[in-house]
């Protein structure tokens, strides 16, 4: 069935939990305190397939099932194919390991100079600052650590991962992600933050977190200010489906926009969830409107119990193909496949270039539409005399639409 929404509501309101007082919905420790994290609470709630009963079984023994009460509203309980629902509610999928699949499929351990962080690009590291999470994405590409369901025992080593960077100055860039960096308590977090704003060389400090999609509660005005004290600090949020955009996580975003925080948005492809042109565009409108700008599609990554969430790479191109050209090009995400073993991202673009010669450059619009852009440049007037438009050159350059580099 075509994909259909209603553009002009957003989810709101406290659904299952209405005779929760305001005040203690809207509190995140709150909202983490009542987080469903057994098959009995679930079954409280919904009818939970044979399929899911299996998965969570297993679940206990790789990644901890935890849904914080804001975000279980935005299940459909009478569709076990709800898009909320495969992402969240563990399936019997999980226990089946496939030959291809990893532990540690982007080998971030091999990269790691000290416990928590992954220095795998000359100038930028990845700092995980905690194996905790508001909610457990089924698809977790950390889940060897993430929950410690498995036993990993992480430890961040706040103080040796700090100076690391600091005795390290091509480090120009620290990416802090975990785990979920915004369950740290604001203490914490600022103490992290300024110790990081202090040393000259990291001039970009950006957090990868789903808290703004898990618990939007916890963006309160408190942390916004740490935000703005040493910002910039920039955001990238991770929204897969069009339903996870709430008028909830439309204020969090606000607040965080207001707060000087750019904010972008990683998406994985996941099949039955976004491996589709019209819930991808309708997932991408929805970001721009809560001022988030698409960053990342990724292919999911080689985990181990992931493969009935695994989406053909020609079915990733053709969903970038249906959107570049037909909307907003701040609306595209770059396709990435994070190179199995610890190559890092690499992007994966629909082909648009037919052929490249020393002469011209020959390719298809988003329509499908021929066109050739010539790369050598054919005098039309000899030196001292005055120049005269060739019409016939000059009309087939303003058909072909070439865009200047300043694309206004
Ligand atoms: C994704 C990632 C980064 C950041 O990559 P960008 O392309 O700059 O967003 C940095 N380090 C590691 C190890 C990563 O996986
Ligand atoms: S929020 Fe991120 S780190 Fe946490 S479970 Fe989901 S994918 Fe993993």
């Amino acid at each position: 069935m075509a994909y259909t929404e209603d553009r002009s509501t957003w989810f709101e309101g406290q659904g299952l939990w209405q005779h929760v007082p305001e005040s203690d919905w809207k509190d995140w420790v709150w909202q983490l305190k009542n987080r469903i994290t057994t098959i009995d609470q679930l079954e409280k709630y919904m009818v939970l397939t044979t399929e899911e009963r299996r998965g969570i079984a297993f679940a206990g023994s790789k990644l901890a099932l935890a849904i914080t009460p804001y975000f279980f509203n935005l299940i459909d309980r009478n569709d076990p194919n709800c898009p909320i629902r495969l992402q969240l509610i563990p399936r019997e999928g999980e226990s089946i390991t496939s030959q291809e699949e990893m532990l540690d499929s982007l080998g971030e351990d091999e990269h790691s100079p000290v416990p928590g962080l992954v220095h795998r690009y000359p100038d930028r590291v990845l700092f995980l600052v905690t194996d905790r999470c508001a909610s457990y994405c089924r698809y977790c590409t950390r889940s060897r650590l993430v929950s410690n369901a498995q036993d990993y025992n992480f430890h961040p080593e706040y103080e040796q991962g700090l100076r690391y960077i600091e005795s390290h100055p091509e480090i120009r860039d620290v990416l802090l992600s975990g785990g979920d960096p915004l369950l740290l308590s604001d203490k914490k977090l600022e103490h992290l933050i300024s110790r990081l704003r202090a040393i000259k060389h990291v001039e970009f400090i950006r957090i990868g977190s789903r808290i703004p999609v898990f618990l939007p509660q916890r963006i309160t005005p408190a942390l916004c200010e740490i935000f703005k004290k040493y910002g910039p600090i920039w955001m990238s949020i991770h929204v897969n489906h069009p339903k996870e955009a709430t008028a909830e996580l439309k204020d969090a975003c606000e607040r965080l926009s207001f707060a000087g925080v750019p904010l972008g948005n990683q998406s994985v492809l996941l099949r039955g969830v976004n491996d589709d042109a019209e819930v991808m565009k309708a997932l991408v409108h929805r970001l721009l409107r809560m001022r988030v700008r698409p960053y990342y599609l990724y292919q999911m990554d080689l985990i181990t119990g992931g493969s009935h969430f695994k989406v053909d790479v020609r079915k990733g191109i053709e969903i970038i193909q249906a959107l570049r050209g037909h909307t907003t090009g701040y609306a595209v995400p770059q396709y990435v496949i994070d190179a199995p073993g610890g190559g890092g991202k690499v992007p994966v673009n629909p082909e648009y270039v037919e052929k490249i010669t020393d002469e011209e450059i020959v390719f298809h619009n988003y329509e499908g539409r021929q066109f050739r852009y010539p790369l050598k440049s054919t005098p039309v007037a000899a030196a001292g005399e005055p120049i005269r438009v060739n019409a016939k050159a000059g009309a087939a350059v303003a058909h072909d639409d070439v865009a200047g580099a300043c694309d206004i």
